[in-house]
């Protein structure tokens, strides 16, 4: 198996089908890289060009089962290595991913479809979680106090909740595996890690990368298979598991976290986001408008925390519309692996045809297409950039995520009203908003229900943050110290001495 992946120097020559044969394509159980239980193996695409870039073990419940017992029989030895021990293997897998970056970079491009530069933007991503929790590791601060009364002392202690299932889609296949399995390992816990079928070779890549940075036998299993529900289902029934991580659609994770409740499994959820970027009249045109590329462009659009809904005050509007269609129109769209190329392809044709459906339905309710706004012809699952001014309250893309280069604009005139519109959503992850008033622009942060603010900044994922939402964008917070807590169970034990 690829002890060193990514190490060999030819790599900028590589097309996706060359750089997936240089990724595991098996299960990762107990330290081994494991064929299933069944000979099935499923088509890894490259959304480029629809074509076959790699064959993955398909694994069945039996599957999610023994890297359950493999996590189970390794958690013993794990929680019994000193926080700087682990802190240590940690460190070395950022070393070691930072070593590989650019093949960690074109191997997401490659079954991702993803412009190269954010794919080189989520490794570095990536690795700082390694970083941030081998830093954290040793920094996990149990309390004691003396009780109210005097007659004891309260001591509460931070243990490993125990084994972790952590599942991941397919938009961010490195950071959001690395953002979970990072504070996990941090806190003593081991783990299973379901990527998404779309994109397997990625997390299998890291974890060939853990293996050779340290990381024990059974610390890390990862599964691949088509049969989502199944084998998750059969992991969150086995008594071993104690804790489920989430990161994808708020419709999976609703089913996920009724299938936790059957065993009251801890349950952490990062789910979808309807994002609102609010720009004032006062605001700086230039660097709203930076902020706004960046924002609904990154990743192509197919980010949780891409902005879903521009909100415009009259008096900049029209000078906004303008500005973000010339820097819109001006992407260069293409296969993510070409030099130059901006905005790659969606994931897939449903996304494509989603994307195209909200458009049509904000077009027949009255909105403008400004730029872009036609699928374009394949092969590959491409759609351009693309302005939608005046849209009009009710279409369907100000209340779905997109996930694709649509920029949706809608003009408002008051701070009150503005404020309305922004939480006139079920979602609650993120939110934008660009004034040279500081005040006005922290009272508006204050009102907006959403975990996370961007003030005049139109990115906000940081490892040291707490990333998280609230509504229907989810439970829980990942980086910073507050996602290690997610992998720790307290124990206050009273005493007398
Ligand atoms: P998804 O369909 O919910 O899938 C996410 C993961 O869940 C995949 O690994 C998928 O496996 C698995 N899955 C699907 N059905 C399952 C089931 N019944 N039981 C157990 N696992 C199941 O989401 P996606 O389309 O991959 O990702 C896009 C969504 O993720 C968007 O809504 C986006 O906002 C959200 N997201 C949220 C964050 C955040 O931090 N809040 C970050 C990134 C993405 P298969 O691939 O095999 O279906």
């Amino acid at each position: 198996m690829p002890k060193t992946v990514g190490l060999e120097s030819s790599i900028e020559a590589e097309s996706a089908l060359e750089l997936a044969s240089r990724a595991p394509n098996t299960m990762l159980i107990d330290g081994d890289w494991s064929g299933g239980t069944n000979s099935n193996w499923f088509d890894v695409i490259d959304p480029a060009d629809g074509s076959k870039i790699a064959s993955v073990v398909n694994g069945t419940q039996d599957d999610g089962l023994r890297a359950v017992a493999a996590a189970a029989s390794a958690a013993e030895g794990w929680k019994a290595k000193s926080p700087r021990q682990r802190s240590d293997i940690l460190m070395r897998c950022f070393h070691l991913m930072t070593e590989r970056a650019e093949f960690l970079a074109r191997l997401i491009t490659a079954e991702n479809g993803k412009a190269l530069p954010d794919a080189r933007g989520e490794v570095s991503y990536a690795a700082e979680f390694f970083r941030w929790y081998a830093e954290e590791s040793p920094r996990d601060f149990s309390e004691l106090a003396i009780a109210p009364s005097g007659a004891n002392r309260i001591v509460v202690q931070h243990q490993p909740i125990g084994v972790a299932v952590l599942i991941t889609p397919w938009n961010f296949p490195a950071a959001m595996a690395t953002r979970k399995i990072a504070p996990a390992l941090a806190a003593g816990c081991t783990c299973i890690l379901k990527p998404a079928a779309e994109t397997p070779l990625t997390a299998l890549a890291i974890g060939a990368i853990m293996l050779e940075a340290g990381v024990p036998a059974g610390v890390v299993n990862i599964v691949t298979t088509t049969s989502a529900g199944e084998v998750v289902n059969a992991m969150l029934h086995d008594p071993r598991v104690r804790k489920l991580s989430f990161t994808g659609s708020t419709g999976v994770g609703k089913i996920l976290l009724k299938e936790a409740a059957d065993q009251v499994i801890s349950s952490s959820m990062e789910l979808g986001g309807n994002a609102p970027f609010i720009v004032f009249d006062d605001a700086d045109l230039e660097s709203a408008v930076a902020g706004a590329m960046v924002a609904k462009m990154r990743n192509g659009g197919e980010a949780c925390t891409a902005a879903n809904r521009f909100y415009v005050q009259r008096g900049i509007y029209d000078a906004f519309v303008q500005r973000l269609t010339d820097e819109m129109s001006a992407l260069k769209v293409g296969r993510g692996l070409d030099a130059g190329i901006q905005l790659g392809p969606l994931i897939t044709p449903a996304a494509v045809a989603k994307v195209e459906r909200l458009v049509l339905d904000a077009v027949n309710r009255g909105a403008k297409i400004v730029t872009g706004g036609t699928k374009i012809a394949g092969p590959g699952y491409f759609y351009p950039p693309t302005v939608l001014s005046e849209v009009v309250p009710g279409s369907d893309i100000l209340n779905e995520e997109i996930f694709g280069p649509v920029a949706a604009i809608i003009p408002f005139e008051t701070q009150e009203e503005v404020i309305a519109l922004a939480n006139n959503t079920e979602y609650g992850l993120v939110s934008y908003i660009y004034s040279a008033d500081h005040k006005r622009a922290f009272f508006v942060a204050g009102e907006i229900e959403s975990g996370m603010v961007g003030v005049n900044r139109g990115i906000v994922s940081d490892a040291a943050a707490p990333f998280g939402g609230m509504k229907q964008s989810g439970l829980g917070r990942e980086g910073g110290r507050h996602g290690m807590l997610e992998y720790v169970e307290m124990k206050y034990i009273a005493a007398s001495w």
